[in-house]
């Protein structure tokens, strides 16, 4: 399997060269040169298979002859042996809707599916090379943590994550600061969540700096992320489908369109999806997008929800490629047009392929306390405000015909406070938190600025 840009200026390289470029070099995302399929006789053999052999089906399929299969079979068995639940992402029934819950990993968002496996994959990567890596991002909350926790006590990776000091929740900042393995590096910055990202965007931007020092990126377009969220919509559907043929309906809090891209991808693996349910908060340019063809940047409100308040979502790109046609050329011309016009418009033929792909639904604060509110009266299940924007949208789109999935991308004791103005209750916290206050800490406070981190950065390094 060979990958290559959605720009055009990469091609032809390796699974392996993918995941360690990230960002490809010509500033596009890299995809595989082509999608593999599932015949129906592999779909009804996932239905008496476990998660992490799924996976290695899946993922085997993508990396081709890159990585020797015992190699690869054993990154994956290493990767979701830290989760807290034998089955990784547990189905849960609560009458039609059936609730994914994708938050056993050791931070308790999705995102650890992903970041476990990139983390394992790295070390391996780096080892095979003989080479190393210092991690540098920012982050205003999830993303940090998981990122810290896919590369702790890994070989030949040092990991500098930027927080904004005073502005990520008491539970987002202890899952990172507690983390005291000599590789990590937390550094509470005194300035926001923007300041972070500029300063990482700096620092990047020092060719010399970041050659000098071996800089990566925890970037959420590397492939390897989204290729290990396409698992559990294979998962999901094996838990419930009757043969081969019974088609599901999956719901997706959305954000930067990474895990929404992963289930697109599985659908045109074979998976058979009726409709797939794209769901934001009020920051909805994508709902916009699929509503009505309008890709237009509106300022970032705060919400319930606020891994998904996000305008400019980075995983986009994917999903335009294919709409034009995988057209490297139109793509590019688009990417121009949206760098400096901040709009895009999409003519009636693609309007409607995206309608194929696409349902949506934009759910308002209001909607998402009621939805928890409700779900728990009804069920006596506690739902995190992202997981409950996607029940929302799964409730009103929902067709009788077919069983609705909807992937729960946090736990609620993450989101403590969200939960307790919805029910009126502070969510049980799960073992992985319980005395979090207690721990040791490591965190060093630094200004918001450029060469004083750069300097901190050099001076901790491996080299
Ligand atoms: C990151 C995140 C999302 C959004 O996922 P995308 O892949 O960015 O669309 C949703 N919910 C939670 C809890 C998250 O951490």
């Amino acid at each position: 399997m060979r990958y290559k840009s959605t720009r055009g200026g990469v091609s032809g390289i390796t699974f392996s060269d993918a995941v360690m470029m990230g960002l490809a070099t010509d500033g596009g995302l890299l995809l595989p040169e082509h999608i593999p399929t599932i015949s129906p006789q592999e779909l009804q053999s996932f239905r008496s298979m476990e998660y992490v052999e799924i996976a290695n089906k899946i993922i085997s399929k993508f990396v081709g002859d890159d990585i020797p299969g015992a190699d690869l079979q054993n990154i994956i068995e290493r990767s979701y042996s830290k989760f807290a639940h034998p089955q990784i992402t547990p189905l849960q029934h609560h009458g039609d809707v059936h609730i994914l819950e994708l938050f056993h990993g050791p931070t308790l968002a999705f995102k650890d599916v992903a970041l476990q496996f990139l983390g394992n994959l790295f070390e391996y990567l780096l080892g095979q090379h003989n080479s190393h890596m210092n991690i540098i991002g920012a982050t205003s909350g999830d993303t940090g943590s998981a990122a810290i926790y896919g590369v702790k006590g890994k070989k030949n990776i040092n990991i500098f994550i930027l927080h904004p000091y005073g502005r990520v929740s008491a539970v987002q900042e202890l899952q990172m600061t507690t983390v005291t393995d000599a590789n990590v590096f937390n550094l509470a910055i005194d300035g926001n969540f923007d300041d972070g990202q500029r300063i990482i965007k700096e620092i990047f931007g020092d060719l010399e700096f970041k050659q000098q020092h071996a800089l990566g990126a925890i970037n959420s377009i590397n492939w390897a992320r989204v290729l290990a969220q396409i698992v559990y919509y294979f998962y999901a559907w094996s838990r419930i489908a009757q043969d081969e043929a019974t088609c599901v309906d999956f719901s997706v809090p959305t954000g930067n369109f990474g895990d929404i891209f992963a289930g697109y991808v599985a659908r045109q693996m074979g998976l058979p999806v009726g409709q797939m349910v794209l769901a934001t908060n009020e920051n909805n340019i994508l709902s916009r997008f699929v509503a009505t063809g309008d890709y237009s940047i509106d300022t970032v409100v705060e919400t319930l929800s606020p891994s998904m308040d996000i305008q400019v979502a980075s995983n986009f790109e994917r999903y335009l490629y294919y709409l034009l046609g995988t057209d490297s050329t139109a793509l590019v011309k688009m990417m121009d047009t949206f760098a400096t016009e901040h709009v895009l418009t999409f003519d009636a033929t693609q309007q409607k392929q995206v309608h194929a792909d696409f349902s949506t639904m934009t759910i308002d604060t209001d909607v998402t306390l009621k939805t928890m509110k409700d779900f728990y009266t009804q069920t006596d299940y506690i739902l995190d405000p992202h997981t409950a924007v996607g029940v929302a949208a799964a409730q009103k789109l929902h067709c009788a015909s077919r069983p609705m999935i909807c992937l729960a991308t946090a736990h609620p004791a993450k989101f403590a406070d969200a939960v307790l103005r919805a029910i009126g209750i502070d969510p049980p916290r799960p073992e992985s938190l319980r005395d979090i206050e207690q721990r040791a800490k490591r965190c060093e406070r630094i200004g918001a600025d450029t060469d004083a981190i750069k300097e901190y950065i050099a001076s901790h390094a491996l080299s």
